[in-house]
Formats: C-alpha cells, sequence, structure tokens
C-alpha cells in the first residue's frame, strides 16, 4: 500500500536490483542504481541551494536523466517543473521566472538557450548542463536522510497544454502521481498485466502530462521505460519493431505513425497496448488504426494535467470496429475517481444528457501556482474539479467526451461541439486534417466553418466537403464554409489551436 515513489524505488532496488528502470540509447539504470542515483541528486540538488518545497527546472527533449531529476524531487520533497523544448524564448522565460526556479538543468542543446532566457530574469536560475550535473552528483555521496516530503506536498510543477489560454502550472504530489498505480490493481489498465520484461516507449513531450505521466507509473510498477527524446513516426515505429509493449500516443501522432511509408511493413504484433488520448479521436482514425494493428489492445484515457492524467479508460473490449458505439466513448471512471456530468445549477444532469464533467479524484491537484482565482474557479471547497469539457454519461456509466465548453458554437440557437462535426469530415479522402471553428454570422449569430488541410496531390472542393458532412451529421452542425489551410496549427501536445484559426475572424468582434 505504497503511496510515495520513495517507497516504490526502495521495494523494487531491494525486489529486482538489477531490473532495468529507464534506458535511453545506449545508457541504462538498474532500479538499483537509480536508488543510489536519486540520492546523489538529492545530495547535488542540495548542494546548489534547492532544498524541500524549492523548484528547479529541467530545460530539453525528453530524457532518462528528466525522469531520475523527477524521482529525486518525489524523494526529497523539490518542486521540478519540465520545460517544453519546442517553446519560444519569452514563453521559457515566463515559466523559470514563474516558477522562481533556482536552477536549471538543461539538455543536450539547450544550454546556450537557457542562459539567454535566464540572463533577461531578475536573481535568474543558475545554469547546468545535464550531463555535467549528472557527472558531478555521480561524484558526491548519496544522500542518506533528507526530509521525506508529505505525500500531498507538490513535487511535479506541469503547465497545462495551454490549447484555451495561457499554460496554468499545476502542483502535483506525489499521491497524485502515484494513487493510479494503486487503483489499476482492480481497474482494466495495462499496468497490473505487464512486468519487468515489457517495456514502456516514453515518446510524447515529457512537460506535459500525456509525457509524464505514465512514467513514474510504470517505474514504480516495475516495467522498464525506454525514452525517445523526442517523438518521430520513424523512432516511433523502429521502437515498436525492437519489442515496446506498451504506448502513449496522441492522436495525432498516432495519425503520423499511420501514415509513414515504414508503416506498412511494421510488424506491430509485440506491441500489447496503445493507450491514446488527450485530445478526440476522430472514429475513422481509431478504425484504421485498430486494423493495422489487429493484436494490440487500444486503450482510450480521458484526463488533463489536473488530475495527474487518466480519469476515465475505455478498455479494449470495447473497441469492437463492427459498429460499437462506445468506440466514440472515452470509457469509464478508473476506480478511486468519480465522475459526474453537471449543469450550471453545480448539480448533476439526467442521464444521457449535457453537462459539464467534474471529477473527484485523489490524484486532483491541489491547485494552480500563483493562480488562486483560477483554482477557486475550477475546484469546488468539497473538491470537485470543473474540467471545462462538456460531456454525457450513459446509464452504464460510459463517458462521450462532447468537446470543451469554450470551443462550443452556437449557431441558429442550437449548440454544435466541433469534435463531431471534425469527425464526421475526417473520413472525406482528399482530408489530411481537419479543424472545425465558429465564425460570426449575422443571421446565424456564429456559423459553422472547416478549416482543411489537403492530403498530398488532392484538390478539396468546398462544396463536396459540405455534402459530405451533411451525409452523416444534422445539417445544422454541417460547416456552411470551408477554409483550406497549408498547415494545421498546433501545441507542442499536438493538440490544434482552434483560437489561432479564429482569431482573423473575431478581431474586433469579441
Ligand atoms: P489548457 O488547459 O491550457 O487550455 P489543455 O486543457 O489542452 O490546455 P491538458 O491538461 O494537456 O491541457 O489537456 C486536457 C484536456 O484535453 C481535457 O480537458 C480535454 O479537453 C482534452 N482531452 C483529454 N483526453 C481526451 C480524450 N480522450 N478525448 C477528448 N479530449 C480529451
Ligand atoms: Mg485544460
Amino acid at each position: 500500500n505504497y503511496i510515495t515513489f520513495d517507497e516504490f524505488l526502495r521495494h523494487w532496488a531491494a525486489q529486482r536490483p538489477d531490473g532495468l528502470a529507464l534506458v535511453e540509447g545506449e545508457r541504462r539504470t538498474t532500479y538499483a542504481q537509480a536508488e543510489v542515483l536519486t540520492r546523489q541528486l538529492i545530495a547535488f540538488l542540495q548542494a546548489h541551494g534547492v532544498g524541500r518545497g524549492d523548484r528547479f527546472a529541467w530545460y530539453g527533449k525528453n530524457s532518462d536523466r528528466y525522469f531520475l531529476l523527477l524521482f529525486a524531487a518525489a524523494r526529497m520533497g523539490a518542486v521540478i517543473a519540465p520545460v517544453g523544448w519546442r517553446l519560444a524564448p519569452r514563453e521559457v522565460g515566463y515559466i523559470l521566472a514563474d516558477t522562481e526556479s533556482k536552477l536549471v538543468i538543461a539538455g543536450e542543446d539547450f544550454v546556450a538557450a537557457a542562459q539567454a532566457v535566464e540572463a533577461g530574469i531578475d536573481n535568474g536560475p543558475a545554469v547546468f548542463e545535464a550531463a555535467a550535473a549528472f557527472a558531478e552528483a555521480a561524484g558526491m555521496e548519496p544522500a542518506a536522510s533528507f526530509a521525506q516530503p508529505d505525500p500531498d506536498e507538490a513535487v511535479l510543477q506541469l503547465y497545462t497544454s495551454g490549447t484555451t489560454g495561457n499554460p496554468k502550472g499545476v502542483l502535483l504530489s506525489n499521491r497524485n502521481l502515484f494513487s493510479l498505480r494503486r487503483a489499476s490493481r482492480v481497474a482494466n489498465m495495462p499496468w497490473d498485466k505487464l512486468d519487468a520484461q515489457d517495456c514502456l516507449l516514453g515518446a510524447m513531450p515529457i512537460a506535459h502530462i500525456g509525457g509524464t505521466g505514465s512514467g513514474p507509473i510504470a517505474v514504480a510498477n516495475g516495467i522498464p521505460v525506454h525514452v525517445l527524446p523526442e517523438y518521430t513516426p520513424d523512432g516511433t515505429l523502429a521502437a515498436i519493431e525492437a519489442g515496446t509493449t506498451l504506448l502513449f500516443l496522441v492522436p495525432a501522432a498516432v495519425q503520423f505513425m499511420m501514415q509513414h511509408p515504414r508503416a506498412a511493413t511494421t510488424d506491430f504484433s509485440r506491441l500489447k497496448y496503445l493507450m491514446y488520448g488527450a485530445a478526440p479521436m476522430p472514429l475513422e482514425l481509431l478504425k484504421e488504426a485498430v486494423k493495422m494493428m489487429p493484436a494490440t489492445g487500444f486503450i482510450q484515457l480521458y484526463g488533463m494535467t489536473e488530475t495527474t492524467g487518466t480519469v476515465s479508460l475505455l478498455p479494449p473490449e470495447d473497441h469492437d470496429v463492427g459498429g460499437n458505439r462506445r468506440m466514440r466513448s472515452a470509457g469509464k471512471a478508473v476506480p478511486g475517481v468519480r465522475i459526474e456530468v453537471r449543469g450550471p445549477d453545480n448539480q448533476p444532469v439526467p442521464t444521457g444528457e449535457i453537462g459539464e464533467i467534474c471529477i473527484l479524484s485523489p490524484s486532483n491537484t491541489a491547485g494552480y501556482w500563483k493562480l488562486p482565482e483560477a483554482t477557486a474557479s475550477t475546484i469546488d471547497p468539497d473538491g470537485w474539479l470543473h474540467t471545462g469539457d462538456a460531456g454525457i454519461m450513459d446509464e452504464d456509466g460510459y463517458v462521450y467526451i462532447q468537446d470543451r465548453i469554450k470551443d462550443m458554437i452556437i449557431s441558429g440557437g442550437e449548440n454544435v461541439y466541433p469534435a463531431e462535426v471534425e469527425s464526421a469530415i475526417y473520413g472525406h479522402p482528399a482530408i489530411a486534417e481537419v479543424a472545425v471553428i465558429g465564425v460570426p454570422s449575422a443571421k446565424w449569430g456564429e456559423e459553422v466553418k472547416a478549416c482543411v488541410v489537403a492530403k498530398p496531390g488532392h484538390e478539396i472542393d468546398a462544396a463536396d466537403v459540405i455534402a459530405w458532412a451533411r451525409e452523416r451529421i444534422a445539417a445544422f452542425k454541417a460547416p456552411k464554409s470551408v477554409d483550406v489551410i497549408p498547415l494545421m496549427p498546433r501545441n507542442a501536445s499536438g493538440k490544434i489551436l482552434r483560437r489561432e484559426l479564429r482569431a482573423p475572424y473575431w478581431e474586433g468582434q469579441e
């Protein structure tokens, strides 16, 4: 009944000292080594002024070193903030200053950028190159006694994806990170069906919950984590051929992987589970994926940074391509988590009706860093977290995510959820990517517009796209106009930035 990473690590270091915990390229770390190395990192952090409750940042690509620093933070109660390497210098500066980081550990190739950003911050953080920091730590006496954090103390400050506005710093604790590990024993989670022979591929960016969340859970479960510094379709397919058995990808990454020429000849049969989520999964894409990987168990995850990831899960059994309506669902609440769909009066709506998805979970954050108002408007006094997502729950407890409430289009008095329209348009033979937005309309208030990227070598005819949509969804949901765009704006989590597509149409109107 462990709760903290310190307990898990001691357990595995005793049970399976030579078992692999982390692999990146040629670098391998066993549990015994991870146990000692994290204590050396604690000594290093303390020597450089980072104590319990202090913040420091990781700035770089995905790395086994990031995870080791996270484990050290979890053991000693310091707070690590991973900074996305694709962010612009101004955004990096914002996070380093907002976190009040005392030091930045920068991955290869990011030292100069970190120094340039640091120079612009009053009392800015000290910058260390990761390899140098680890070399220094390796020469240090492992910290023998250090204050154990309370399980509810923050150890990770993870920023939201910034899909709907500015990213917010979410405070996460040992309890938040590891309560799913406990729930998984009774849930349909893959964690307890896998073991030391298995391998999780860490391919999604660690600056987001989808990339950071499953690493600690895998290690806490005795499953080795192989780290891919950066997601590429080719690198992911190569890792699958090399024996990855568990993988989490966002839908866009699934799509890019399937479109890669190498996919046609890849043997997917060793991939036991493909977990996907973090953004709406178009139904056609999911069906194609299930056909391409018939031996793989598909698991949809729904969750967010504020809930440390997964709150609901659609298991492999519900991925029956033969027209199972549940394939549109994000599954049921995992054990220990309660999900309710509530109306504007904050009371549950009747089964089958749309409302805001609200969550009570041991993985709920205590709040946002330095944003008391945002915290108060997101988390009820009784601990329920308001997700901002619109959803429906059926009589069996399956949750259907409609879309972000903020992105809902009100057209002629009808509510239209862009994700449903996107899913309907997705299968069109000439369309590679699609985003749906509302634009101002004198007649309808707002009207539905589809922004589409053509498949290579295809022309897109707007009238044809509209007709395609009308065959599949109600006329009021079908787009009234179509923009063909060269490139879909996405953030580092692979999410479509509808606000960027909307902006030119709403200038001066909102
Ligand atoms: P911000 O809060 O800064 O606008 P964000 O909400 O995209 O960004 P994350 O915490 O990374 O930041 O993402 C959580 C959101 O992702 C959820 O609230 C939901 O809208 C969406 N999401 C997650 N899983 C799914 C899923 N399985 N299906 C549909 N949408 C999902
Ligand atoms: Mg959000």
